[in-house]
């Protein structure tokens, strides 16, 4: 392989022909919300939708109880409700995630500790035990782009020490581990419908729960406290939130959740698929699921290995860019390093020490600082990784041509 073949360097792309694309909503996302219209009410208290998405969820997720809210980061909120998270409560979660799994701890007083995980990028159950301390309330446990986490050993930890354990499925629809759908080892499930995830309704989650009580204290949390689901002697007794889902997002649900399996077995088969057809590329190393786990694979995660290559992962990822493949450096998923944790300001308007910099700066003195070298595998996991994107509608040509594409360039860069 000649460098000057290199699309980056004038040669043809290996990528011809465009990504497939396809419509996400067709006739019965249409034909359910003409149905909610027609209801003459789009509050799930008296419709149709929503309920009906909630009870699908239950079938989806193994799980006897299901709250639909607004967000995915509504779903991990509720979930740390449920786990009894409150002030000064500790929070152990993985640094490589997106907001929605760390906003709900801050809102609620508590705080992120978070753990290292494993160069595969998994949360581990080793790794989680360290971090444990008298605070320690709760586990969030991420499973990644599809990767289901090894979330039964932290399930076992979890139990044995007294932990919650918050399973957060953002971008896990459909994953499995030892054939068990993830989001029913803990106590909570925490799933999105935002419009980047497997399924969406443009903005949208479901939390999945275990137990019957913590059912009635997270419905009425995501319903200003109306006890409306329950025989009402609850009636705003307590403090609640609105984090409602409406009936056009449970009617758009019902009509995703019917074809949930099959865009995530499709996610499955591509990149699958890719994965095979990389095995042996020189330079870089694919991650891999756990043995015992099914991906739904949202992107697929290479790591360069810096030492078999004569450029740099910037290098490599701008030329795989150039032959036309979807992909980007992994540096950017990051929580450590962003302002909220760097800076350690929630309520910039709030005068005090304490409140500036509470929850980072507990009333009784506890004082949390967030350095990327308390994670060595996650900062060195964000100078090597390339994410390459996996779309529902992609076609085998599609995956054909990314892996030459992938295949060409690694091969021009190898030493
Ligand atoms: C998207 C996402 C969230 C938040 O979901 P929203 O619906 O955007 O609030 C939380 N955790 C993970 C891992 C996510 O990918």
């Amino acid at each position: 392989m000649q460098n000057h073949e290199l699309a980056i360097n004038g040669g043809p792309k290996a990528k011809k022909s465009p990504y497939g694309t396809g419509k996400r909503y067709l006739d019965k996302e249409l034909e359910y919300l003409r149905d909610a219209l027609e209801q003459n009410t789009l509050f799930y208290g008296y419709g149709k939708w929503v309920k009906r998405a909630c009870a699908m969820m239950c079938e989806y997720s193994g799980m006897p109880y299901v709250v639909a809210c607004s967000s995915g980061s509504a779903a991990v909120h509720l979930g740390l409700i449920a786990a009894g998270v409150g002030p000064g409560d500790e929070v152990i979660v993985t640094p490589n995630t997106d907001q929605g799994s760390v906003l709900g701890i801050l809102e609620e007083g508590a705080v992120p500790v978070f753990t290292d995980p494993a160069m595969n990028l998994n949360p581990s159950a080793e790794d989680i035990e360290k971090r444990i301390t008298e605070y320690t309330k709760a586990v969030v446990v991420v499973h990644l782009t599809g990767y289901a986490a090894p979330v039964d050993k932290i399930a076992e930890l979890c139990t044995a020490r007294g932990i919650g354990l918050v399973e957060d499925c953002a971008q896990s629809w459909g994953a499995k581990l030892n054939g068990k759908m993830v989001g029913s080892f803990g106590d909570a499930g925490c799933y999105s419908t935002n419009d980047y995830k497997h399924i969406s309704t443009g903005d949208g989650g479901f939390v999945a729960l275990r137990d019957e009580s913590l059912y009635r204290r997270v419905s009425n949390y995501s319903d200003k406290h109306y006890d409306r689901l329950f025989d009402g002697s609850l009636r705003q007794k307590h403090h609640a939130l609105n984090y409602r889902m409406g009936e056009l997002q449970g009617a758009v649900a019902v009509a995703q959740l019917e074809k949930v399996d099959s865009i995530t077995s499709r996610h499955h088969e591509l990149g699958e698929n890719l994965r095979s057809r990389l095995e042996g590329v020189p330079g870089v190393n694919v991650v891999s699921p756990l043995p015992d786990a099914e991906c739904s694979y949202k992107w697929i995660i290479m790591q360069v290995k810096e030492d078999e290559l004569s450029v740099d992962r910037k290098q490599v990822v701008s030329s795989l860019q150039a032959e036309g493949i979807s992909c980007s450096s992994y540096d950017g998923y990051d929580l450590i390093r962003k302002r909220l944790f760097q800076e350690r300001i929630v309520r910039p308007w709030m005068a005090t020490r304490e409140g500036r910099m509470y929850p980072f700066v507990q009333p009784d003195g506890r004082d949390y600082t967030y350095d990327i070298e308390n994670t060595p595998n996650h900062k060195r996991a964000m100078e090597i990784g390339i994410v390459v994107t996996i779309d529902t509608f992609y076609t085998d040509a599609d995956i054909e041509e990314v892996a030459a594409g992938i295949w060409k360039v690694l091969s021009a860069y190898a030493i």
